[in-house]
């Protein structure tokens, strides 16, 4: 059977001038029906880019220059708006890190639920209504009734999170994305959402990719983890395997700032340097200059995709040729 998601080796660039400058090179990933994945990076990487990418809403001046994104065995024209639009809400949703920017403020949010439900499911407005009310109980939203009618204003940022999480599901797509969502919250909320996405990935079987800068919140509710560096796609591998095993570079530098128990007290580790702008992105390991193991090699040549274990990929002329090591 084929994937949900599958992008193959895809290529997105801007156009500045008149260059056009890749943004985003070689992506090639999938995501399984039922499946939970997390893409990594710090922001510059092309996370975001990634996700619009598969929702066909790339900024006026990016343009997807090769490969291309198959949904549900179809592939996706990236020049069809008509195309994206069918499948927009029904077969992929997205909710984002300001549900504010995306919930309309002068119309009651059950409302905007049960809109969302007419738009895409041709049911009538009562049967909507009460999809949409239904919805809400189910993203453990409690009073529903009386909430139904308040406008987004009236709520809490955690609450408007999960009217946004309700209007995503109410379509039953097989692909949830998120990107940061819970980014603007505080930890206890940020918790809570978390595990209301993994249960709606158990309940409703919802394939999820979440895009975080946070390996811990991904740890939280990912299987499988995507780790971005300048455009590319540095190391691919179930979540538990990168926690033990990583192996690139910038993976263990990602690891090494995550806080935890026995770093208490001590200044959070921070990975020195920045990610390269696009347009400063030369010929080499995009991590050359960061890299504590960088080698004039690197400096050269973009180090391809291997495997080092059973679905577990890395970029890394450390890891050429089967991890054994240079
Ligand atoms: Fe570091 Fe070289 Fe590996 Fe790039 S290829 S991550 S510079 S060791
Ligand atoms: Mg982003």
């Amino acid at each position: 059977a084929s994937a949900l998601l599958e992008l193959k080796d895809m290529e997105v660039a801007f156009t500045i001038g008149k260059r056009a400058y890749p943004a985003l090179q070689q992506i090639s990933f999938k995501v399984e029906e039922k499946e939970t994945v997390g893409i990594v990076g710090e922001s510059g990487c092309g996370k975001s880019l990634t996700s619009l990418s598969v929702m066909g809403l790339l900024p006026e001046t990016a343009a997807m220059t090769k490969g291309g994104i198959i949904l549900n065995g179809q592939p996706m024209e990236p020049a069809s708006s008509e195309g994206w639009s069918t499948v927009r809400g029904k077969q992929v949703s997205m909710i984002f890190q300001n549900p504010m920017s995306a919930l309309n403020p002068l119309m009651p949010v059950g409302k905007q639920i049960a809109e969302m439900a007419m738009t895409h499911l041709s049911v009538s407005k009562q049967e909507a209504k009460r999809l949409a009310m239904e919805m809400m109980a189910k993203v453990g939203l409690s009073r529903v009734e009386r909430l139904y009618d308040d406008y987004p204003h009236q709520l809490s940022g955690g609450m408007m999170q999960r009217i946004m999480i309700a209007m995503a599901l109410i379509c039953s797509p097989k692909l949830l994305i998120a990107d940061e969502p819970t980014t603007a919250l505080d930890v206890t909320i940020q918790g809570q959402i978390l595990d209301l996405l993994r249960d709606m990935n158990r309940s409703i079987g919802t394939a999820i990719l979440f895009i975080s800068h946070d390996l811990g919140v991904i740890r939280e509710v990912c299987d499988r983890v995507i780790v971005m560096y300048a455009g590319y796609i540095v190391e691919d591998a179930p979540v538990a395997e990168i926690l033990d095993h990583p192996k690139h570079p910038y993976t263990v530098g990602l690891l090494q700032s995550l806080p935890s128990a026995d770093k208490r007290g001590r200044p959070l580790y921070t990975i020195p340097g920045r990610v390269p702008s696009i347009t400063d992105r030369g010929p080499g390991c995009p991590f050359a200059g960061r890299c504590p193991s960088a080698t004039d090699l690197c400096e050269s040549v973009t180090p391809e995709l291997s495997q080092v274990a059973a679905g577990h990929q890395v970029r890394c002329h450390l890891y050429a040729n089967g991890g054994r090591v240079i």
